[in-house]
């Protein structure tokens, strides 16, 4: 075990292989946390939760806080979309939760009073901006009102293009927002068409340019391949669009068709999804344009602008992942607000319920909307740090992990390793006395290699159905 053993050099380069990609065209997690959200369990509620709080409180844990805050309403169904979204016009409705998401925060917050300070937050749904910037500004002062928002924190929300008006951009950057992200998918009106979800890329991009007239710090626009109707000429010409328009950040999707999970995925023709080829090419595509342009691959999905936070964070070691993605924020404490929201405490995870009905229910009673979660164990939290480490650094240290977990990692992971060899002979990895090293060849693929290390998918026959596909 030596901890003087050099890093093997990790460049920002990755090496796209359309023949290993199509070899690796299997389902699997997306590793937002580990263990996955599937293997949360009801016994763990909301007593336990408040328990995992009053233990942070109790250790004097400083690490700051993550707030997520989840608002689920749409004003139309996009048929893609796998959310936990409420499609409505009734805006009292959607005036209601607001009420009900208000005792929640005051619940929450008391747990925290010890130390309330927060580093990040990030609003998303649903549509964030369903509501008007009135509504928005009065959420975010009464969120500011019960936790000590860090001068220079990271404070994100997702935006519909379709949702906004002359001045609501100007408007959310003064409410506090420094970030923000646009969700765009394919700018052809064909593959609009067959999704839902018209959006006129002059629009977008007027929202986009207007975004960084006032300062947002960094703008980030989603993309989805695989839709239907998308062709390899009409996505790259949706490429080339947001390309010249250089938001700093790109989150890459693939399209997880999974209709029997997505009642609003039944509403598109199977017929009219591209091929496995075409979804492989439209990849493809996407990797060559966005690399030409200068775009840096961070992981899974995402692709930045050196100078962004995240390339950034990316390079000094320090890159993030959480139920959101990739964060260059420091390494914070999450608390979910919202109905199926996500919060995570030292080793323990919390979801809200799903339901609105089960949600208002438990704020009725005066509880915490708490319907599942998980306190992790010594295994879940060493392999945990395995996956996060592979996911945002492309490598491990063997030595750090034994350190910290007390374990012979060749001797704790013996088969694991030898699974890995069969991935280091196709030159997706390197295993090494000190260290394992994701190749740029590996990269894209790294849900794969994660996949090695997940206990539960190597004690069971997983229904991995209910993950999307890796590629
Ligand atoms: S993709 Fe976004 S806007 Fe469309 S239905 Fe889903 S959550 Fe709503």
């Amino acid at each position: 075990m030596s901890l003087q053993a050099t890093a093997p050099a990790v460049s920002p380069t990755l090496d796209f292989d359309p023949d290993l990609v199509r070899s690796f065209d299997r389902h699997g997690p997306r590793y937002t946390s580990y263990p996955t959200a599937d293997r949360f369990d009801a016994g763990f509620d909301e007593l336990a939760y408040r328990a995992a709080a009053e233990q942070r409180n109790a250790g004097g844990a400083l690490r700051p806080l993550s707030l997520y805050v989840h608002l689920p309403f749409c004003r139309s169904l996009c048929f893609y979309c796998g959310c936990n979204k409420i499609v409505t016009r009734d805006a009292s409705k959607a005036a209601r939760y607001l009420d009900y998401l208000d005792r929640e925060i005051a619940l929450q917050s008391a747990l925290f009073r010890d130390d309330p300070r927060v580093a990040q937050m990030h609003w998303g749904g649903g549509t964030p901006t369903y509501y008007d910037t009135a509504q928005l500004r009065a959420l975010f002062g009464r969120i500011a009102d019960r936790f000590d928002l860090a001068r220079g924190g990271d404070y994100s929300i997702e935006i519909d293009p379709r949702t906004l008006t002359t001045g609501s951009i100007e408007a959310l950057r003064d409410i506090g927002f420094n970030r923000v992200s646009f969700g765009v998918q394919d700018f052809n009106p064909a593959v609009q068409a067959a999704v839902n979800r018209l959006q006129s890329q002059e629009h977008t991009l007027s929202a986009l340019a207007a975004a960084r007239a006032c300062g947002f710090e960094s703008i980030n626009i989603d993309l989805i391949y695989g839709l239907p109707l998308q062709t390899p000429g009409g996505f790259a010409e949706t490429l080339a669009t947001v390309v010249e328009a250089r938001p700093s950040r790109i989150a890459l999707y693939n399209y997880a068709h999974l209709p029997a999970l997505f009642k609003a995925q039944r509403r598109i023709n199977d017929r009219d999804l591209p091929s496995a080829e075409t979804r492989l090419e439209l990849l493809g595509i996407a990797i060559d344009r966005l690399g030409a342009a200068g775009y840096q691959y961070i992981g899974m999905d995402h692709f930045a602008l050196p100078g962004d936070p995240l390339a950034l964070a990316q390079r000094q070691g320090r890159l993030q992942r959480n139920f959101q993605g990739y964060s260059s924020g420091p390494e914070c404490d999450l608390v979910g607000l919202g109905v199926s929201a996500i919060g995570a405490l030292g080793p323990h995870y919390a979801q809200n319920f799903r339901s609105l009905p089960e949600y208002y229910g438990s704020l009725d009673r005066g509880r915490l909307p708490v319907m599942r979660g998980r306190r992790l164990s010594a295994d879940d939290l060493l392999r945990r740090s395995v996956i996060h480490s592979l996911m945002c650094q492309f490598t491990l240290s063997k030595s750090a992990l034994e350190i910290a977990y007390l374990v012979d990692f060749d001797h704790y992971f013996a088969s694991e390793l030898q699974d890995l060899r069969e991935l280091e002979s196709l030159g997706l990895v390197t295993v090494g006395k000190d260290w394992i090293a994701v190749t740029p060849r590996g990269r894209y693929v790294i849900r794969g290699i994660c996949m090695v290390f997940d206990r539960y998918l190597r004690q069971q026959a997983p229904d991995v159905r209910q993950y999307s596909r890796v590629v």
